[in-house]
């Protein structure tokens, strides 16, 4: 995907060319597992594919949508954005962020025509929606003529997010989005929010398999997850996790209830394991690295138990591939997509032998998508 292939698009459905095209790339979650909202610190990658969005004003009124994954244009009437169902409910992502903007003090565009390309596959674990929210959020500043902090920018596109489309995600995915830099990790502090880059050398890149498997209880999975969480923090007189050091956990936690021990044993860990990933990047060990992400997902099995047979196979068989650094599955668990980071002579051969293998046992095929980082988002 490209600018000019957007602008031809745009021309062809709309008669005109774009006043402004923003990007905005998706997203990895590299380590830092469920640590968002125990107020701990995240790593994540931008990557090299992401969403387009073209738009140009209108003086008449209607809002006119379109995208490349669903034929026609959608025509909505200017003024308080209204909820979609059904072939519509895409456009929850762009009326989030003109639902979103007055909160923060912005002006919402009034009529124009809107159109959102993208490459980055959908429903991936890799955040097309935070791909979205954000790419919308700069077209439609653009259009406006306003020019808020990147900061604002990505808390726009996750209260259009948490509260209009009504996912309760955290600031890992609109802020990879908004603040990647290629070669670059993006480290957040989810306490603040404060944001940060890291550098990743150059020759790493990352390898997704994608099981599109899902956990039927998933939900309700997420949210005794989120409840343990608090109940361990409170059973240790803290306001939230990320206030317990390794060391205090240590002396502590072996006074909880054994679920809400291991639940925090796995947030504490983390924790620490970011902060490890931060030291060796510094040094450029990505061996280094790759441990932590192996230690990362051991975790999970054990102590946190999001992951499942289907991933557990996925990172033992990566564990044991040439040129893998290492391997974890990456996102929320129980189901989903694990991420291996291997060096560049890790080969398209070598990953579908992966995928063979896991064919062989679990009769039916992972999705493999090689990406690198790529920048954060912006207008281009
Ligand atoms: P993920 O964020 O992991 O890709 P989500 O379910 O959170 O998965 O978001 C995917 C949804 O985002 C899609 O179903 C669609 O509604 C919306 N979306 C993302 N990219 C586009 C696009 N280019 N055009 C239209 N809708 C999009
Ligand atoms: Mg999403």
């Amino acid at each position: 995907m490209n600018k000019p292939t957007v602008v031809d698009r745009f021309r062809a459905l709309f008669g005109r060319a774009p006043d402004f095209v923003a990007r905005a790339p998706g997203r990895i979650e590299f380590i830092g597992n469920h640590t968002d909202y125990n107020g701990g610190t995240v790593l994540g990658a931008a990557i090299d594919r992401g969403v387009w969005v073209a738009v140009a004003a209108r003086t008449d009124g209607p809002r006119r949508f379109a995208t490349d994954q669903r034929d026609g244009v959608l025509a909505l009437a200017a003024g308080a954005p209204e909820k979609q169902a059904g072939a519509a409910s895409w456009t929850n992502y762009p009326l989030g962020i003109l639902a979103a903007l007055p909160a923060f003090g912005l002006r919402a565009p009034g009529g124009f025509d809107y159109l959102a390309m993208s490459d980055l596959p959908l429903g991936a674990g890799l955040s097309s929606s935070a791909a979205i929210e954000v790419s919308s959020a700069l077209a439609f500043l653009a259009l406006t003529n306003q020019a808020p902090s990147r900061e604002t920018v990505v808390k726009v596109g996750r209260h259009a997010e948490n509260h209009f489309v009504g996912v309760p995600c955290g600031i890992l995915d609109q802020g990879v989005s908004g603040f990647g830099q290629k070669n670059r990790l993006v480290f957040i502090d989810c306490r603040g929010p404060h944001f940060d880059t890291v550098s990743l050398p150059a020759g790493a890149h990352f390898w997704i398999f994608n099981t599109h498997t899902k956990h039927a209880l998933i939900d309700g999975l997420y949210a005794s997850r989120h409840r343990e969480c608090m109940e361990a923090a409170k059973a240790l007189g803290v306001a939230q996790l990320a206030d317990v050091t390794p060391a205090v956990f240590a002396q502590r936690g072996t006074s909880l209830p054994a679920t809400l021990s291991r639940r925090a044993a796995h947030i504490v860990g983390e924790i620490a394991r970011v902060g490890e990933v931060r030291g060796a990047l510094g040094k450029d060990d990505l061996a280094a690295v790759g441990l932590a992400l192996n230690a990362s997902h051991a975790s999970s099995r054990t102590q946190f138990e999001n992951s499942t047979p289907e991933l557990d196979f996925l990172v033992e068989i990566l564990a044991t591939a040439p040129h893998v650094y290492g391997a974890r599955l990456t996102g929320g668990g129980f189901g989903g997509a694990v991420m291996a980071l291997t060096a560049e002579k890790f080969a398209e051969s070598d990953a579908r032998k992966v995928a063979e293998a896991y064919a062989q046992k679990f009769d039916a095929v992972p999705d493999i998508l090689h990406t690198q980082t790529g920048d954060g988002a912006a207008l281009v």
